[in-house]
């Protein structure tokens, strides 16, 4: 259990201080919240299927419930019309929270597609940016150990760009999970290596020295294409921790949503890749897209919205 603290309102909050508080959390939540009920039990019940692509494997989900998030409206106007779920005043009353750092709120996430599925959201109504929430990423991953931690860019996911927030799920939820398991300890305070693995493409930034890993973070965003509207370049990223040092996968994007997500009738496939899907676990929230999902589908959608590994070697050169 997490140690309890008074919070500003006074409210008595616990404090995640283990991957433990957050596990038990969850495991509260799908007790006392109806809702969180209602959808871990779905979740236990969707469809899944294995599908391999150029050697590399990517589980594809049926799952009606995120039809929510696949489906949201991220335009500016759009995001500037909904009252922000995220913010503290919005949360559901039986959503418990956990604090971190003073900083943030570690929720259970109520639409889950991960068997423990958290949100972690900052207290503050601020913009998604990874650069400046980039200590405390490396800070919430060390301290969620067995979990991965990972972000989603504004234009990259996010289901809400204008509140920060990040996500994470107990780790081998994705396959790229198994995937970094392989990667051999850096043993070193920071260290850059290409990462080409099928339908993703990207970089791993392995070490211990938190400032070295963002000065090389920031270095490499710094190559990725960024649109004028764009605060930050596309992209998705997920940080491990083992054996005292972080490793992070950033994966630029070169879209959000492939063409077929805006495409009428038999042309139109839902999908809305984020963080999740190109970790490797496909969400399709209709049952006529997770049949169509083979990896002749699931290969063009990730080559529409990843770069290919000659295109990051284009990138690589402005280093
Ligand atoms: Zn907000």
């Amino acid at each position: 259990m997490g140690i309890e603290s008074q919070n500003s309102d006074k409210q008595v909050v616990k404090i995640l201080t283990s991957p433990t508080d957050a596990y038990e959390m969850v495991l509260r939540q799908i007790k006392e919240w109806p809702l969180a009920a209602k959808n871990y039990a779905d979740l236990s019940h969707c469809e899944t299927k294995m599908v391999q692509i150029e050697g590399a494997w990517a589980r594809v989900q049926y799952n009606p419930n995120r039809i929510i998030s696949t489906g949201a409206k991220v335009d500016p106007a759009s995001i500037e019309k909904r009252k922000c779920f995220l913010c503290t005043e919005n949360l559901p009353a039986k959503q418990e929270r956990l604090d971190f750092k003073d900083k943030y709120w570690v929720l259970c996430n109520p639409y889950p597609i991960f068997r423990e599925h958290l949100t972690i959201a900052c207290k503050e109504h601020v913009r998604q940016e990874f650069l400046p929430h980039f200590d405390s990423f490396l800070e919430l991953t060390k301290t969620l150990e067995i979990y991965s931690v990972f972000y989603n860019g504004p234009q990259s996911g996010a289901s809400a760009p204008d509140h920060m927030h990040f996500q994470a799920a107990s780790t081998g939820s994705m396959t790229l999970d198994d995937i970094v398991q392989q990667v051999p300890l850096c043993h070193q305070p920071a260290k850059v290596m290409t990462f080409n693995a099928s339908f993703r493409n990207g970089y791993l930034i392995g070490g211990s020295d938190k400032k070295m890993l963002k000065v090389y973070v920031e270095r490499l965003m710094s190559t990725f294409i960024k649109e004028e509207d764009e605060w930050e370049p596309k992209m998705n990223v997920f940080c491990y921790y083992r054996n005292n040092e972080w490793l992070i996968v950033l994966i630029p994007r070169r879209q959000h949503r492939p063409w077929q997500y805006s495409a009428y009738d038999e042309d139109c496939f839902l999908s809305s890749p984020g963080a999740a899907d190109i970790g490797g676990l496909f969400v399709t929230p209709r049952k006529e897209d997770y049949d169509r999902a083979d990896a002749d589908v699931l290969m063009d959608i990730y080559g529409q919205v990843c770069y290919s590994k000659e295109e990051l070697d284009r990138f690589s050169k402005k280093l």
